[in-house]
């Protein structure tokens, strides 16, 4: 079946500028196709490449729209780059209908802001009903952030659990100092504590994760469908940060998770409401070893309308049916 492509670039300033090891990231670009099919129906898919994963760019993804002419059939779209995981993924989901899922509503996780702040923001979310929370770290010196870690901790209701985020920004020695301090703590994992790019990262992380009884997650050393299955077949037994958004073959990759029974993070890219439709029906539709999304981060956007569902301890989906596609294209011109 030939479809009619149409795509729509956007640029959204963040409400606040989103801090992360990589540094400031002030404004979200991305773009969003639109396919239409001989008999009038119509689906819509979100391009929105993060930068610091992978070498995709907004640019390259709009250059491969235009190169396909205005028109798309599963052939065309088989020879879309690999390298363009989040534009193969734009195109196959405006080509399909949401899956349907197998819960009526998952756990989130609250997302807490880089540094003291923290502190701040961490009772409001106990008090709105969070036990899973993440923190940003590798922002501010490591010793400030370590000795902050037992006051974070202390702020928690009993039962509660901590991700520490570093986005790749330790080294060896200042990992292995979190490890020590996280052991014994009620930290559910530590999020990518090398670079993917660090001389020897691989064997790193995979001495860390054998080497401590904390668990850790891979996040930027997992830009596409081939770092994951590498990474299934060196024997991970951490988790697996996927970005739905960022997976260009979904389906397959997820389907190799969910086989090896991986524990799997389903998490935002920092997408808009309508990529965040699509990367929360794959998430709903997952049949594995799931735990709390990491989608808590909205609302994200200076224009709401973009924003997906308000972070919440739950997520039902239909929140997530309820978002209206053709809403936030008709919005972006
Ligand atoms: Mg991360």
């Amino acid at each position: 079946m030939e479809f009619r492509l149409e795509h729509r670039r956007y640029q959204l300033p963040f409400r606040s500028t989103v801090r992360t090891a990589h540094g400031p990231w002030e404004l979200r670009q991305g773009l969003y196709v639109r396919l239409e099919a001989a008999d009038g129906s119509v689906g819509f898919g979100e391009a929105s490449p993060v930068p610091g994963f992978g070498d995709e760019t907004v640019e390259a993804d709009e250059a491969q729209c235009l190169a396909l002419g205005g028109k798309l059939d599963a052939a065309s779209l088989s020879r879309v780059p690999r390298a363009l995981g989040a534009l193969r993924r734009a195109l196959a989901s405006a080509m399909n209908p949401l899956p349907l899922p197998l819960h009526k509503s998952l756990a989130v996780a609250a997302l807490l802001p880089a540094g003291r702040a923290a502190l701040l923001s961490a009772p409001e979310k106990v008090e709105a009903g969070f036990r899973v929370f993440k923190w940003k770290v590798a922002v501010e010196a490591a010793d400030d952030e370590l000795a902050m870690l037992d006051d974070l901790i202390a702020l928690l209701p009993h039962g509660s659990s901590i991700r520490l985020d570093a986005n790749g920004g330790w080294n060896l020695r200042t990992a292995e100092r979190w490890l020590d301090r996280a052991s014994g703590r009620p930290v559910e994992f530590i999020e990518q504590p090398l670079a993917r790019d660090m001389k020897g990262a691989e064997d790193a992380l995979m001495g860390l994760s054998g080497d401590y009884p904390v668990a850790l997650a891979l996040d930027e050393s997992l830009v596409g469908d081939a770092d994951v299955s590498r990474w299934i077949d060196l024997g991970w037994k951490g988790f697996f940060v996927a970005k739905p958004a960022l997976l260009g073959d979904a389906a397959q990759t997820l389907g190799r998770l969910s086989a090896a029974g991986a524990r799997v993070v389903f998490s935002s890219a920092l997408e808009t409401g309508l990529g965040a439709r699509v990367s929360l029906g794959i998430a709903f539709a997952w049949p594995g070893n799931r735990c709390a999304l990491g989608f808590g981060v909205w609302p994200l956007f200076v224009d709401a309308r973009y924003d997906g569902p308000a972070a919440a301890p739950f997520l039902r989906f239909d929140d997530v049916k309820r978002l209206d596609p053709s809403t936030l294209w008709n919005a972006t011109i």
